[in-house]
Parts: structure tokens; sequence; C-alpha cells
């Protein structure tokens, strides 16, 4: 048999004439990576306006399918198609592809898109990972950090490192500007780091599993991860929520059963969920008593952050001290929408999670859908106003 890395190959057999046909075109390969085709008056339409650019489409009339060839070698791919057009009108085609090599199998693997490995003896020590690479999966590897050469395969788009013992995430993850799956779960994280909160993961990233982990809060940069649709927390010491959580407006699935949270933070209030598990959860009751922090007047630093938050001044570690800027990222959201720094009355209420999910899973085994949320009040005013709102 002759083939020809960039296309196919045809051959003869019997009265018909077959090709094989594998194409880079990535919705094709998906589907299937190779094929055996009639070629035998067959053919509909040739499609061949980008064939120097190594690009062809063939177009069958059984099955009918467009068989796209592409990052082909021209030459070889015109040779390809005219031996293909004389199989179609039925003529010899032994000569013009008498031209074609052999592909070998590690032309092939460059040109792989998903790789799969669930054990250890699998995982390749001395060879590199496929650049093309755009699903990888390495599971019970026991790999106790990510493998550079991973952050190297700039097509990614799902990587899944479940079931290893991974302690901590480099930040040049957040290098991979094409990943919207990241499977993490059944690992030892016991964080995820602000830096990959902030990098280009809040543009790609639609799908993060970090269940059976180790983490006891997540950044409130977290809630900057905007294009999150699945967040996947459960089995992690989990003891509060980021408070900005309701930023996360894209966000359709979330679970974050056998956690240690005590309240949900106001602002979960705002999310649109269609799936909610927080089941196994160390939920308080709410209390009936306010907690009061209110000082009259206010403090300096008090009013000042107010009014930075309130009018959008920005701000960062070059022009005020670190720790200011951390108080500023953490400042509390009351219910007029204003903000409050360490001046405020904390008062807990209840929600049931149907007012945030169509799909509601238990929190405990009494059959409950309710959860304990807190909430924060810039003034006397503010708490008395949702009091009376709240009769
Ligand atoms: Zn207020």
């Amino acid at each position: 048999m002759l083939e020809d890395p960039g296309g196919g190959a045809a051959r003869r057999e019997g009265d018909s004439f077959k090709a094989e046909l594998w194409s880079s075109c990535r919705g094709w390969r998906k589907m299937k990576l190779h094929c055996e085709v009639e070629l035998k008056e067959n053919i509909e339409q040739f499609f061949t306006k980008f064939m120097d650019e190594g690009k062809a489409t063939v177009r069958l009339k059984e099955p009918p399918v467009d068989i796209c060839l592409s990052k082909a070698n021209s030459s070889s791919l015109k040779s390809f198609l005219s031996a293909v057009r004389l199989a179609h009108r039925g003529c010899n085609i032994e000569v013009p592809l008498s031209t074609f090599t052999p592909v070998k199998t590690s032309e092939f693997e460059k040109f792989k898109t998903k790789m799969v490995i669930t054990s250890k003896k699998d995982y390749p020590l001395s060879k590199n990972f496929p650049y093309s690479l755009e699903h990888l999966q390495t599971s019970y590897c026991g790999l106790v950090r990510v493998d550079m050469r991973m952050l190297c395969l700039k097509n990614l788009r799902k990587l899944d490192l479940s079931h290893n013992h991974i302690k901590k995430l480099p930040a040049t993850i957040g290098d991979l500007i094409h990943l919207q799956e990241l499977n993490l779960s059944d690992n030892h994280l016991e964080s995820f780091s602000v830096a990959l909160c902030q990098s280009t993961l809040q543009r790609s990233l639609r799908s993060l599993d970090l269940s059976k982990n180790k983490i006891k809060a997540l950044p409130v940069q977290f809630c900057q991860l905007r294009e999150l649709t699945d967040l996947k927390l459960d089995d992690n010491e989990l003891i509060r929520f980021p408070f900005k959580m309701g930023q996360l407006t894209n966000l359709r699935f979330l679970s974050a059963a056998r956690n240690k949270l005590p309240f949900l933070p106001s602002e979960f209030q705002n999310l649109s969920l269609e799936y909610l598990d927080l089941f196994g959860n160390t939920f308080e009751q709410p209390k009936a008593l306010p907690v009061i922090m209110l000082q009259t007047p206010l403090t300096l630093l008090e009013s000042s952050a107010r009014a930075m938050l309130y009018n959008r001044i920005p701000y960062g570690s070059h022009i005020i001290p670190f720790h200011l800027c951390q108080d500023l990222d953490t400042a509390k959201t009351c219910v007029c929408g204003r903000f409050c720094l360490s001046c405020f009355i904390q008062g807990t209420t209840t929600m049931n999670l149907h007012s945030v999910a169509h799909t509601v899973v238990l929190v405990d085994n009494m059959g409950g859908t309710e959860a304990p949320i807190i909430s924060y009040f810039c003034s006397l005013a503010c708490y008395v106003n949702s009091c009376d709102m709240l009769k």
C-alpha cells in the first residue's frame, strides 16, 4: 500500500478503487481518524482552491460526506488528488502513486490531539508529549507536581490530572491560553493561587474540578474566573466561599458537598444555577441577634476606604501599603451597594436554595433545602430597612 502523510493513499482492489484518507482537520479527525472509501464514480466534487496551502476537500457521493485534507505537503497533495481523480474515472493509478512514501508511526504521533494515560507504567519519561495535543489526561500516575512539559502544550483545551498527589499548582498553568477544562480532583492541593485566578484562565476556563483535595478557602480573586460554568469543590475542607461569589454569573453547576461551610455569603443570592449540591456541610443556625461593629464617627481609615471603593478609585500596592490593598479587596458589600471595611452590622438569615438553582440536592438527611446566609450592613439605617423588608 502506498501512503502520503498529508492526505491519504489509494489502491486498487479487484475491479474497484479505494482510498484511505486521513486529515488534520480537527472536526473530521474527532469523528474518524482513518477511513476507507470507494472511489470509482463516487466523487461528486473536488475543492482545490487552497491546494497550494496544503488544503483540499473531496466530496463523496456515498457516504455523503466531505473529506477535508489539511496540513499536507502541497505537491504530495496534488499527486494524491490526481490519483484519486484517475481512480474516480476507473483508470489505472499505479504510476502516479509510486512517488508516495509510507507514513511512519512517529510522524503520525506528532498530529495526535488526544492522549489518555491512566497508569504510571505508560507515563512518557524520555519522550515529549505531542505538541498538537488538545486533550491530555494523566491519572493514577503518582505525579507530585505538574510536569513542566505539559505547560508547553499551547493547544491544550482539556487537562485532566485527577488521581495524583499534586500539592501545588505552578502559576504557569495560566499560560495555557486555550485551556477550558481543568480536572484536579483527588490530589493534595491546599490552595488555588491568586496568580492563577488572575491569569489568562479568566478568559478561557469553563470547567474546574477541585474535588477531593484539602482546600480550606479560595482567594477572593477566584471570582474573576468569570467564564466558569462548572465548578466542583466536593470533599474539601472549605470553611467559606469567596464572598464575591455572585460575580460568577456564568456558573451553572456548583457542587461543594461535604465541606465545612458554616454560612453562605450574601452575594450567593445573585447566582443563577441549574444544579447545586451543598450536602453535608456544617451549616450553623442563623443567630437571632446581629453582631454590631459600628463606630460613630467612622474612623478615618473606614471613611477613606468606603470613599475609595464607592468612587471606584483604582489602588495597588505601588500606591498604598499591601495590607490596605488586602483590606480593600475583602471589603464587605452592604445591601445598599455601598462598602464597609471593619465598621458594620453582621446579620444572618436563611435562604431557600431553590431561589438560586433549578435542581437542589438536599443539604442534610432531614430533607432541608435551606442554608444560612451572612449579610453585612454599612449602617443602622440599612439594617433596620432590611429587617422591615423581611417582615
Ligand atoms: Zn448600606
